[in-house]
């Protein structure tokens, strides 16, 4: 006989909202509450629920929405998720990220359906059942899950997703959930104090609709005073200990023993009637420290088309610090335009620079400055690091000055090419399925991409071996066009090395130039698995190179 199913759940929920405005660190502010909670041996796991109509980020333009964060699944997802990721252990996807748009897709499908019987299909209670749905999955496989609600309270979008966590408080027990609440005290120049009333207003507008917040994380410059703590915990209604400052930090790896230190996690667990033992915050302040005070500097330049907005490399960025952290050296970056690279060629643009990445990248834009920047890096033997797009288009210039094929070209931007060494491959076998998948050039818009994780072989006595030091490894990718085997031999002859394929060998994921200190291009995204207490070896080994060659 089966075990009676147990009437509750073992999973206690954390709730985190943002109020005042956007950009206040609400996700990073999840991600170091994680830490904290796994660094006192707590199973956890995260979900971010996002107000927009989109099904999920895949199909946002990066300038709007940031970095699209790929899991090992092949969900496209909210960058936030890739915070949850990194600043923890956990292995995130597709039910970790739900918008909107995803929600509504689903309560429609099913009323196409005839699933509710001819019944009113309602925000209140079928929208709301259905996020309801989408956060209790989490249920009974962790002890906390941490569930962040994108948006800005005030915001019309978000109230579904907020009058379903009201409703959860309810459905699952006031020992089970608590609301935190991420807000703004900002300081105020001219009258040379700091301000309770955003905070205020916004707590105001969480009380409306039935949320009182159980901890304040108040985002400011500096550590607020008790009297101040005492005043926004009077107005707020919150105790006063669940009013923690939350000062900006010179390192976001700081951030978690920034609220270890204001009481943060004992609040939390005290709340929800957790026991644990004292938290191993070593690894934390170990990593800060190393951050802090690196041996050396190295300049990397990264040749982009978002230049202007970071956010679109996120990730990229985190893994290139970690890199750095793994050198006991402090990584500097620099965004170059490929577009200025292309009207002022790279000789002097990237002169200063002693590693040069191209990353990944959708459509024409750039491509010929990128172009121009490998050539460079290739020909001056400057560490070259070549990501998705930037493998692709390393390939693209090795055929053209290398291997003598003029107007070789990846048919995503030259679809007549006489020799397009990328191009989009029609089916290809798929490891995780068993199955072999068929890409289709007029499928949804999104719905051709390799997505996620697939294993790739490592081939010996190559800079990929060398760095990862085992022969299989995993990684995740998100692209649409593939290495042309039809070249391969060729190219092959020419010089180039193929240092991992597929298991089947019949997909190229990493090519390398043997005659190079270090120049390397891969298909997939390494950068989507880099922890800093574990940089990713690929980033580890293509500082090291830029260290070396800075000398
Ligand atoms: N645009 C290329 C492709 O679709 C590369 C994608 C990427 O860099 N993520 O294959």
């Amino acid at each position: 006989m089966k075990p009676a199913k147990q009437q509750r759940s073992r999973t206690k929920f954390i709730f985190i909202t943002g109020g005042v405005l956007s950009s206040l660190g609400k996700g990073l502010a999840a991600a170091a509450i994680g830490a904290l909670l796994e660094s006192r041996g707590l199973k956890i796991t995260f979900q971010k629920l996002d107000p927009y109509i989109n099904v999920d980020p895949g199909t946002m333009n990066p300038f709007q929405h940031g970095e699209v964060y790929v899991t090992d699944d092949g969900a496209e997802t909210d960058l936030d998720l890739g915070h949850y990721e990194r600043y923890t252990s956990v292995s995130l996807g597709q039910r970790n990220n739900y918008t909107s748009g995803r929600i509504y897709h689903t309560v429609i499908s099913k009323e196409r359906r005839g699933e509710y019987l001819g019944g009113t299909v309602q925000v209140i209670p079928h929208i709301t059942d259905e996020i309801k749905k989408a956060v209790r999955q989490l249920e009974d496989e962790v002890d906390v899950a941490i569930v962040e609600i994108g948006g800005t309270i005030g915001d019309i979008e978000s109230l579904p997703f907020l009058e379903a966590i009201r409703q959860l408080r309810t459905d699952l027990g006031r020992e089970n959930t608590i609301y935190i609440h991420v807000t703004l005290v900002p300081y105020i120049k001219t009258a040379g104090e700091v301000k309770t009333k955003p905070t205020q207003h916004s707590v105001k507008e969480l009380r409306a609709i039935g949320i009182q917040p159980d901890i304040l994380l108040c985002r400011t410059e500096t550590t607020l005073s008790d009297e101040l703590k005492d005043k926004i915990g009077l107005f707020c209604n919150v105790e006063r200990d669940a009013v923690i400052t939350a000062r900006d930090v010179d390192d976001i790896y700081e951030v978690p023993l920034c609220f270890h230190a204001e009481g943060l996690d004992d609040k939390i667990l005290k709340l929800l009637n957790i026991w644990t033992g004292a938290p191993r915050l070593e690894p934390w302040q170990e990593l800060v420290a190393k951050i802090k005070n690196p041996i050396r500097e190295v300049p990397i330049a990264i040749i982009g088309k978002y230049v202007e907005l970071k956010e679109s490399y996120k990730s990229l960025h985190e893994a290139l610090v970690h890199g750095g952290v793994a050198n006991d050296a402090r990584v500097v970056l620099h965004y170059v335009s490929a577009e200025d690279i292309e009207a002022q060629g790279p000789s002097q643009l990237l002169a200063h620079c002693h590693g040069i990445l191209v990353p990944g990248g959708f459509g024409g834009r750039g491509v010929a400055g990128k172009i121009m920047a490998i050539t460079h890096a290739r020909e001056q033997k400057v560490p070259f690091f070549g990501i998705c797009l930037g493998m692709q288009l390393a390939t693209v210039e090795f055929a053209r000055n290398i291997a003598g094929l003029a107007d070789a070209d990846s048919t995503e931007f030259n679809p007549g090419s006489p020799h397009p060494v990328i191009y989009f491959i029609k089916e290809w076998y798929d490891y995780r399925t068993s199955r072999v998948q068929i890409r289709e050039e007029s499928g949804e818009l999104g719905g051709t991409l390799r997505l996620g994780s697939y294993p790739c072989t490592l081939r010996e006595k190559t800079f990929a071996r060398a760095a990862y030091g085992v022969e299989q490894v995993d990684e995740r990718h998100r692209h649409r066009y593939e290495f042309n085997n039809e070249y391969r031999e060729r190219l092959v002859e020419a010089g180039l090395v193929i240092s991992g394929t597929s298991p089947d060998d019949k997909l190229v994921e990493i090519v390398e130039l043997a005659d190079h200190p270090w120049f390397l291009g891969c298909q997939f995204h390494p950068e989507f698995k880099s922890r800093p207490m574990r940089p990713h070896p690929l980033f580890a080994a293509f500082i090291k190179a830029a260290l070396d060659h800075q000398g």
